[in-house]
């Protein structure tokens, strides 16, 4: 990998996400040779995915490039590489570009989409995880309009406007609302000769309610938003299976569309050579104990979605948020400055400092540690932290210069098919995109 050896300590971070980032810039200018590997070159906020799905913003305004972050830091190195696997016993780690020694190991690897083990939704359904991941449903969403003026089949006509999101957290949510804002706003503008009011939006939950991490209210206000933008919301119904056009479910319910977008769960992303039953928990993740260290090493640490801290208060873990990953990251950064001191570390403690979504203009839902609220103000509290933890002055300003013009032209004007999407296999694809 062409890293020079060095006669300090050198710490691997795998991967450049909110976790990772929040680490590294901890460890600036500390008594130290980091190495930070990723298999992308950006960072991806992936809050605002679904908007690059949506055409209200461009990707390129919620990804910033990892060598930016580091610009300045003498002892960085950062190398675009897949992780492929660990040698804990050897300390290295293996990938598509070379292997690399270690002598203190973070996995920050985060999560990807958990299809439990449903192969149809994995063939057939599309994923809103990765920046690729939403531009083909950005261009699948366009095409479909496309094709639907084409056809005269009613019935293949209504499965292209017919969109299916499974999964009734925030990116449903919040998927299933800036659909149904683009049906009523633009497409009767985009597509005078076809009669987008036959256009069905349906969010489905396995659960009773929406949201199931927010509270009561929360979820009762969100989906009482979506109905009244005309989503169909359907609750406590299991979808089993999906052949690229017809969706089954565990009731009599079923749907005929072209697009089924599986937002229902996730699981860590684990690494070969630390893989094994003794360190994973429930989906996957590292169990570590309160300075992050991986059961049973010393040197290897694990934050962010990757990683399970179980405690009293959160026996599950912490939530796989971008603000636990944001607060491991740093408090894993001083721990590892104090490692370096020959100090003692310190054990982490998570500052829950609230959630909310949003379900679309001047809509959304906020709970903080102490107040609740919903409605304008909860959007504009919205508005102002993704602003707020979108990393780079520059995308700050064309995310919020877009907000503005969207929220004043009721548009969204990134609705183009830059890169045509057909549908096929997905397993096939990502292996082949490596997403
Ligand atoms: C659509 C969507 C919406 C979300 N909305 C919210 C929200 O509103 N609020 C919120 O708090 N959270 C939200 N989240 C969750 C939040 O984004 C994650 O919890 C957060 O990103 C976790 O941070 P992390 O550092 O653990 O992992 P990530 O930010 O996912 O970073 C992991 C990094 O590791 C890299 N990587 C993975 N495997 C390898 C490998 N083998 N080799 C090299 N590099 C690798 C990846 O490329 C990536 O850069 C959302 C997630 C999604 C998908």
């Amino acid at each position: 990998m062409n890293i020079p050896q060095s006669s300090n300590p050198r710490f691997v971070i795998i991967g450049g996400g909110f976790g990772g980032i929040a680490l590294a810039k901890k460890l600036r200018d500390k008594e130290a040779q980091v190495v930070l590997l990723d298999k992308h070159n950006y960072h991806n906020f992936q809050p605002l995915l679904y908007q690059v799905s949506t055409g209200g913003l461009e990707p390129d305004s919620i990804a910033y490039p990892i060598r930016k972050v580091l610009q300045g830091y003498p002892n960085f190195y950062f190398r675009l590489a897949n992780v492929v696997e660990i040698d804990t016993v050897k300390k290295k780690v293996f990938t598509n570009i070379g292997d690399i020694n270690y002598d203190y190991l973070i996995v920050a690897t985060g999560s990807q989409t958990n299809y439990f083990g449903n192969k149809g939704i994995e063939a057939m359904g599309m994923a809103m995880k990765t920046i690729p991941q939403s531009l083909n449903l950005r261009s699948l969403i366009l095409e479909n309009f496309e094709q639907a003026l084409l056809t005269d089949d009613l019935h293949a006509r209504d499965a292209l406007m017919n969109f299916v999101i499974v999964g009734g957290g925030p990116t449903g949510v919040e998927l299933a609302g800036a659909l149904a804002e683009i049906k009523k706003g633009i497409l009767p503008k985009d597509y005078p000769d076809l009669d987008t009011r036959r256009a069905q939006i349906n969010l489905i939950q396995a659960g009773d309610r929406l949201l199931p991490a927010m509270s009561e209210v929360a979820s009762r206000k969100a989906e009482r938003f979506l109905e009244g933008l005309g989503v169909n919301v359907w609750k406590n119904i299991r979808v089993s299976d999906y052949d690229g056009l017809h969706v089954t479910t565990d009731t009599d319910v079923s749907f005929d569309t072209a697009t089924l977008v599986w937002a229902a769960g996730v699981s860590a992303v684990s690494i070969k050579g630390l893989d094994a039953k003794e360190f994973l928990c429930r989906g996957n993740r590292l169990k570590v104990n309160q300075f992050h260290q991986v059961e049973g090493f010393k040197n290897i640490f694990a934050i962010g979605d990757v990683a399970q801290m179980e405690s009293e208060d959160f026996p599950n873990g912490h939530p796989m948020m971008a603000q636990p990953a944001i607060q491991q990251g740093r408090s894993l950064g001083e721990n590892l400055v104090r490692l370096i001191d020959g100090k003692p570390m310190k054990p982490f403690v998570y500052r829950d400092k609230g959630s909310m979504a949003t379900v679309g203009r001047n809509k959304a839902v906020v709970d903080l540690p102490k107040i609740k609220f919903q409605g304008v103000f909860a959007w504009f509290v919205w508005m102002f932290v993704h602003l707020y933890f979108l990393i780079g002055f520059r995308n700050r300003v064309v995310v919020f210069i877009n907000w503005v013009y969207n929220y004043v032209r009721f548009d969204r004007e990134a609705r183009l098919i830059i890169r045509p999407f057909k549908k096929q296999n997905q397993v096939e694809r990502n292996k082949l995109m490596q997403d």
